[in-house]
């Protein structure tokens, strides 16, 4: 699977394909030690529980923003990635 966010050219092939669920739907992610924010464009399906669109957020945040999701269900930005309490 393509990590999100998707270049232009593949949103475009999405929403204009109807069979394909997916839709672009900004989502917020809070560090959950300074409150800063991270917004986003992703693509998610009506299929997707709430959950599940933040995962994707998470995941691109993790994989290029230098953030931190926890086990424990916290998010951390880049500064507060890794650090202890
Ligand atoms: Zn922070």
């Amino acid at each position: 699977m393509t990590t999100q966010p998707f270049s232009p050219d593949v949103v475009n092939a999405i929403v204009r394909d109807m069979d394909d669920p997916r839709y672009p739907s900004r989502i917020t992610v809070f560090c959950d030690h300074c409150g800063v924010e991270n917004t986003g464009e992703y693509m998610v399906s009506t299929e997707m529980t709430s959950t599940e669109r933040l995962a994707v957020a998470r995941q691109h945040l993790v994989q290029n923003e230098g953030w931190e999701h926890t086990t424990d269900g916290d998010d951390f930005c880049r500064a507060h990635a890794g650090a202890p309490e």
